[in-house]
């Protein structure tokens, strides 16, 4: 198959390299004309784990390719896919389709023969509608399906999901355009990855509910934890009490600092948008929308008050910026409402994060980054864990709280729960953690 894929962010790139390791052909389109040139010269414009060596391995086979410019590509191609962003619009939080829509347009008048026009952007219901007749309009005389394919992968752990999804969604009435869609995806269902074909709505839908369905886990276990600490629970446990029911499932149950990243905060607020626009609301969505949105603030309060109540004038360290460990991501992170919360009560800022500093850097200038986790806690006063990256889960803490501020027992509150808080207390730490514990 030869397949266009417009935009090569986290899901274009990934998805474009991913194909082309299948065997297609594949063109990867970027308006951005220093992102091409990036990939060109082989340097990723983003950390994903394995992505590089598979972008080299199928450029130098001669399978992907990357361009600024669209037409010939869009007009050799079987299946073109629009993988742009579909960030919250300004004001009201409905999903900006401005980029959708523009693609569809550029889109349009470079068709050539029969090609099945796939949106894996997530896009509202309806959004498909509007994609064709943007195309139909602008070519009257295209022989062209328009399609559903909604992308599940996971920013940190792209390749294996795009590669071992659990299962694939593509949304068509058009048998033409299935038949393509099949044999685009076939390397994986021989892998006996599911392909589900609906319709398009119910496809474009699809992907909303799962989302909002996780970030409504999410958010039911964040809320338990902060029971837990009220009645002196363990929220570790309870999350494993109930994961072991094969009902519930045990991810996606721990507790933390409430969701951020580029998909959750915004595909459940466009979710809400459209389910108000249908006079059928999600009160369930809504209200999780709303707790997670006060949770990420209420972390600050949480290291103010674990640090004794004041932070005016302390060093906090902050080690994890991204949403997620395994990527530079820092779209709507935790971590940007925690230092505001922060610098608001007077506290001194200081952080690392393995991969995400130099975006960090853009959206937080005001914060001093350190060389590593060491050097980050140097005289602090308090050590927060925002993000579990796994070089963060063994640190040397004899090491970490001799670097500390010589004051009484520095505070270390473990956003992610990832340290056991007796043994930190051995270490001589005051720790805090999240559902841990009655102090907390
Ligand atoms: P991104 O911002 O990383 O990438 C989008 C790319 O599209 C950018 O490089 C941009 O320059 C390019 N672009 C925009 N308009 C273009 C045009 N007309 N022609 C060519 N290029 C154009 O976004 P992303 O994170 O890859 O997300 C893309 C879509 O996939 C979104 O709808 C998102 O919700 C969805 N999604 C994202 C993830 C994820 O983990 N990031 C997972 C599943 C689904």
């Amino acid at each position: 198959m030869r397949i266009a894929m417009i935009g090569a962010g986290y899901v274009g790139l990934v998805s474009g390299a991913c194909l082309a390791d299948f065997g297609h052909s594949v063109v990867c389109i970027d308006r951005e004309p220093e992102k091409v040139a990036s990939l060109n010269a082989g340097r990723m414009p983003i950390y994903e784990p394995g992505l590089d060596a598979l972008v080299a391995e199928n450029v130098r086979q001669g399978r992907l390719a990357f361009h600024t410019s669209l037409p010939e590509a869009v007009a050799e191609a079987d299946a073109v896919f629009i993988a742009v962003g579909t960030p919250s619009r300004r004001g009201d939080g409905f999903a900006d389709l401005s980029f959708v829509f523009d693609a569809a347009r550029e889109i349009a008048g470079a068709l050539s023969g029969f090609t099945v026009v796939v949106t894996k952007s997530t896009v509202p219901v309806g959004t498909g509608d509007e994609v064709e007749r943007i195309i139909r309009e602008a070519n009257p005389g295209a022989d062209v399906s328009v399609a559903s394919n909604p992308e599940f992968l996971r920013e940190g752990a792209a390749i294996a999901d795009f590669k071992r999804p659990d299962r694939i969604v593509v949304g068509t009435g058009d048998a033409r355009a299935e038949a393509v869609m099949r044999e685009v995806y076939r390397p994986l269902y021989l892998n006996q990855a599911p392909i589900l074909v609906t319709d398009r709505r119910t496809a474009e839908l699809t992907k909303y509910a799962a989302n909002a369905f996780l970030a409504a886990k999410i958010t039911f276990i964040n809320e338990i934890a902060d029971l837990c600490e009220q009645v002196g629970a363990d929220v570790q446990q309870v999350a494993r009490g109930i994961g072991l029911d094969k009902r519930i499932g045990p991810k996606f149950l721990h507790a933390g600092p409430g969701y951020g990243g580029s998909c959750f905060p915004k595909d459940t607020l466009a979710l809400v948008k459209t389910a108000q626009d249908a006079g059928t609301p999600l009160r369930l969505v809504e209200t999780v929308v709303a707790v997670n949105e006060q949770r990420k603030r209420a972390m600050a309060r949480k290291v103010i008050k674990a640090c004794g109540g004041s932070v005016r004038g302390k060093t906090i360290a902050l080690l994890g910026l991204t949403f997620k460990p395994d990527t530079d991501d820092m779209r709507d992170a935790p971590s940007l409402a925690i230092v505001a919360g922060l610098q608001d009560a007077g506290a001194k800022v200081r952080a690392y994060d393995p991969e995400g500093m130099d975006h960090a850097r853009a959206l937080m200038p005001a914060v001093d980054y350190a060389e590593n986790a060491y050097a980050c806690a140097e005289g602090a006063d308090a050590l927060v864990i925002v993000t579990e990256w796994n070089a963060f889960r063994a640190l040397d803490l004899d090491r970490l709280r001799r670097t500390m501020s010589s004051g009484s027992a520095p505070v270390l509150v473990d956003l992610r729960n990832i340290y056991d808080p007796a043994s930190a207390a051995r270490y001589g730490f005051t720790y805090c953690g999240v559902g841990r514990s009655k102090e907390n």
